[in-house]
């Protein structure tokens, strides 16, 4: 067997040619969808994501400010911008880059940030609605791993979803959405025994370790969904995922690359609340 490949890619820019009208119709109403990113610090990976996001917005329409600060921002100076930004209406998400420097502490400033601004989807109050079926932000890498699922048809129903590696931000929330979406879901991370026994009877496995081909084609299923979140940086400068995409191709059903693959859909999911906020303030959902 060779997989199909879902590139995250295009399905990300039809989304966005659908979103990109929508907002245009919010606009017309006098609706302006609005995110503030905030970036402290130099560090080129965030500084390559913020652009993405930029752009993005950019293109769908989305009013998007940067607001970057120095590597020595302290938390009491973080946490007073986002007041600011909590209490101004053109400001519908906030996103704080992460990671964030050391003397500031990431789960202070996730939960200063208000529920229905929470555009990242990692509030406790937002994990605890996504938890319990109620209507929130999802977290936009998993959202968006469910979507490229969803765009081939692939029912979730019944299917055991191996999920690799267990972050608040990947890990666990893909799990619950799967979840939620009737799956048998087995969490795989660093203490995990034989793992190759669950990679072995998975279905759909979800690989969210950050390890350069840290699963290959040996003990996957035939006709698994396999989706690579990984982004690794190897010796060469590319870019390159958690899965050995050669050999898992020949036994996958599905499989997802990198780039082009989960990326690409994170940025649009992100989009995608935005508007919702924008719309849920203005009464429109
Ligand atoms: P993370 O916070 O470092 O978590 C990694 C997880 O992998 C942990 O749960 C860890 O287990 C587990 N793990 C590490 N080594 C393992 C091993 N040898 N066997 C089994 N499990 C192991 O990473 P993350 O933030 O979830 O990100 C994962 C990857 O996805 C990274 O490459 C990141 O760059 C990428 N990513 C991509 C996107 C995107 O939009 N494409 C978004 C976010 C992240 P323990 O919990 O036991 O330590």
């Amino acid at each position: 067997m060779s997989a199909e490949v879902i590139y995250g890619s295009e399905l990300a820019q039809s989304l966005r040619d659908e979103m990109k009208e929508e907002v245009n119709g919010l606009r017309n109403k006098g609706i302006i969808p609005g995110l503030t990113v905030v970036l402290i610090g130099e560090d080129p990976a965030s500084k390559s994501y913020v652009r993405g996001k930029q752009k993005a917005s950019d293109y769908v329409g989305v009013d998007s400010e940067l607001i970057e600060l120095p590597e020595s921002t302290t938390q009491e100076e973080l946490l007073s911008l986002i007041d600011t930004l909590n209490n101004k209406d053109s400001v519908h998400g906030i996103l704080v880059q992460l990671p964030l420097p050391a003397q500031i502490d990431e789960e202070v400033i996730i939960e200063a940030i208000s529920p229905e601004k929470d555009v990242d989807g990692f509030h406790p109050i937002s994990i605890g609605r996504m938890m319990t079926g109620k209507d929130t932000f999802y977290p936009c890498t998993p959202y968006g791993i469910i979507q490229m699922m969803k765009s081939k048809n692939i029912s979730l129903e019944g299917k055991h979803a191996v999920v690799l590696g267990r972050s608040n931000i990947v890990g666990k929330p893909v799990g619950q959405l799967l979840l939620s979406e009737n799956a048998t879901v087995t969490y795989c991370h660093s203490r995990t025994k034989n793992m190759e026994q669950y990679i072995a009877s998975a279905d759909i496995l979800i690989v969210a370790v950050g390890k350069a081909h840290f699963l290959n084609g040996d003990h996957i299923k035939e006709g698994a969904i396999v989706i690579d979140v990984g982004v690794n940086r190897i010796e060469d400068g590319s870019l390159t995922g958690d899965v050995d995409f050669d050999s898992a191709k020949e036994k996958a059903s599905y499989i997802t690359p990198v780039p082009k693959g989960v990326g690409p859909m994170t940025i649009t999911m992100l989009m995608h609340n935005t508007i919702k906020s924008a719309k849920k303030t203005n009464g429109l959902l």
